[in-house]
This record gives C-alpha cells, structure tokens and sequence, in this order.
C-alpha cells in the first residue's frame, strides 16, 4: 500500500535530503557554553529576520513560549490571553504551573481576536486584591487564522499604553507572513517582520510547517533573553551539540519559507474538494489548516469516519469538528485521495 497522507499535523514532516545535508555538514559546539556555532548562527538569523537584538534557540515551542512568559512576568503577576491560545490552553498552564503566573483568559472574536474592550476591562488597577497583570499574549496564526495587521497594531498600542508587555505566540508566523504577502505583493520575510515589530517577544516554530525535525526561537532584546535563558536551562532545555538541530532550522529558514504558500494551496484544494457534501460545514482556509464540522445525519455518523480514513490511506484529528493540516510532505495527489475518501464515506 501506498504510504498514508497524514493530515493530522504539520508537525509530522520528515527533513529534506538537503536538509540532512544541511544537518550532517554543520559545525558542533556545546551550546550551554556558548559555543556552538550553528546554534549561534541560527540565533543570529531569526533574531535579524524579526527584527529583535537576539534569540533563543529551544526544544520545543510550549518551552519557548513558558520562557517567554516568565521572563516577562514575576510570581503574583498575570499575562492576558485567548481561551484557545496554545500558551494558555494547551500547555498543562506551564506559566501558573513553574512560574506561580496567573492566566487572564479571555474568549475570542469570531474571527479570532481578542475584543479590545475585553482587553482593556481585564487590566487590573494597582490594588492588593489583584494579580499585577504585566503581559498581553497573542497568536498569529490563530487556528490557521492571520491575525489583521491593524488588530494587532491596535492591541499591542493599547497594552503598551497601560504598561504592558507584549509577546506573539508566533509558532505558524511564517504561515501568516506567506498569505499576507500573498495578498501585499511583499515578501515573506518583509511581512513577518512587519508583524514582529509589534511585539515585545516572539515565538516561532521550526518544526511546524517550516519542516524541521525539532526547535523553535524565542527572540526579544538582549536583556530578556538573557532571562530567558536563565529559565530553558531550570526547565531543562539547554542542549549542548543541538547545532546539528539549529542547522535544520537554518535550512528551513533559507529554502523553505516561500513553499509554504503551497501548502495554503493545497488547503483550499482540499476546502473545494469537500465542499457540497452533504452534512459537511467547511471553513474557507486562510493559511495550511482546515476545519470541517459535521452537521445533521453526518455527526452522528462521525465516530466511522477517522478508522474508514485510515483503512483508506488517510490520515486527518478531530470528532464532530475535523482538522487537516497541508505540509511539505502532502501533494495535491494527497489531497484527492482524502477528499475521494471522505466522499465514499458520507455517499456510502
Ligand atoms: C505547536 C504550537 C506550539 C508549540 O508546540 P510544541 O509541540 O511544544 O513545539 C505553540 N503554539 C502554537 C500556536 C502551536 O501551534
């Protein structure tokens, strides 16, 4: 049988041949002492690609964003975040967890924001009754979702004019960066630093859509990465030759950027393909992932339909509300497998 299309992640890619290349060629340090080049390089890149004075190379991108937060926020304080934000949601709450900060939950816009009158009436005045609240925390993309440019110029203003930091959980920026320039006629890398530049910290992902095996960033000014530092090595997450790692990233950096926006092709490809089944509600897909609900007759067939995928060679998350999500190793043959496969399900 043919190897299964997996659409349950842009996190499932396999490295490039010229990525391993990429990884096998690269010079090696112990980066806890500092001297791993390609970590070094790699810090270098992204840091002047977003436009802050340094960054942090870490294994993962919930220890990237706990990092950020911390070295934000001292215990008793608090950060504001969407209810669906990964930093809030789908991290075990790190933050309240290792750093004693308390979570803001606030609940979303349709369109993913946060409302800024929200934002606004969850800032506490300087009171003992409440936690000092010290950081607003976005997401871009937000469920594959890009977040308007004057929505997050507008909110971080606001946050800024009360005292707050600001930080991006920016695992998919690149995502972001690619529609945007889709539609400015600019360039990836112009867009996702027009989008940093709002911030005080960004996250990126390296393992998500931009292909590699492990690692995201944290980048901010020298000052808080030096926090942040101090606080991947308490959570153990100073490697030592993870050069062979950055490497990965690098590579990604440099030739994988731009292809994104075949992956976002590939998303609609699929959005088309299942459009006009009866029973099935899909989101017009902005970026690489893709939301279907099944409504009607269809949900209460919906426990069939992940196992009937998978006898088929495909490969999709999710129960009454599927997610797909297109990555470099998804073709448009792929795609058409997937959409003939929920399609004999649902005519069955
Ligand atoms: C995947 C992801 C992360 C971090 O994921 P890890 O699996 O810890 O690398 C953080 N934020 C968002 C929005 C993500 O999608």
């Amino acid at each position: 049988m043919t190897k299964p299309v997996d659409l349950r992640s842009d996190t499932v890619t396999q490295p490039t041949e010229g990525m391993r290349a990429a990884m096998l060629a690269a010079p090696l340090g112990d980066d806890v002492f500092g001297d791993d080049p390609s970590v070094n390089a790699l810090q270098d890149q992204i840091a002047g690609l977003l436009g802050f004075e340094a960054a942090l190379f870490v294994p993962t991108g919930t220890q990237s964003n706990l990092c950020g937060v911390l070295a934000h926020c001292q215990r008793g304080e608090e950060y504001i975040v969407g209810q669906m934000q990964h930093c809030y949601r789908w991290e075990g709450g790190g933050a309240a967890v290792f750093g004693s900060v308390q979570p803001q939950p606030l609940d979303h816009q349709p369109d993913g924001t946060l409302a800024l009158a929200d934002i606004e009436a969850a800032i506490k005045p300087d009171d003992p009754h409440f936690a000092r609240t010290r950081l607003l925390a976005l997401e871009n993309t937000l469920g594959g979702k890009v977040m308007p440019m004057a929505y997050l110029e507008q909110a971080t203003a606001l946050a800024r004019s009360k005292g707050l930091s600001t930080h991006l959980d920016g695992a998919r920026l690149f995502n972001a960066a690619v529609a945007q320039a889709a539609q400015t006629g600019s360039d990836a890398r112009a867009e996702a630093r027009r989008i940093a530049r709002h911030f005080d910290s960004v996250s990126v992902c390296f393992s998500k859509g931009l292909g590699a095996p492990v690692g995201s960033a944290l980048c901010g000014s020298r000052d808080l990465i030096a926090r942040a530092r101090r606080i991947r090595k308490m959570a153990g997450g100073a490697m030592r030759q993870s050069g062979l790692l950055a490497a990965a990233a690098s590579y990604a950096l440099d030739h994988q950027i731009d292809r994104l926006a075949q992956d976002h092709a590939l998303a609609k490809r699929l959005a088309d393909g299942l459009a006009g089944i009866e029973g099935l509600q899909v989101e017009a897909p902005e970026t690489n992932i893709l939301f279907v609900d099944l409504v009607g007759p269809a949900r209460e067939r919906s426990g069939g339909l992940l196992p009937h995928l998978q006898r088929n060679g495909v490969l999709a998350t999710g129960l009454y509300r599927l997610r797909f999500a297109t990555h470099l190793d998804v073709d448009a043959a792929g795609v058409d497998r997937a959409v003939a496969a929920i399609r004999s399900f649902f005519k069955a």
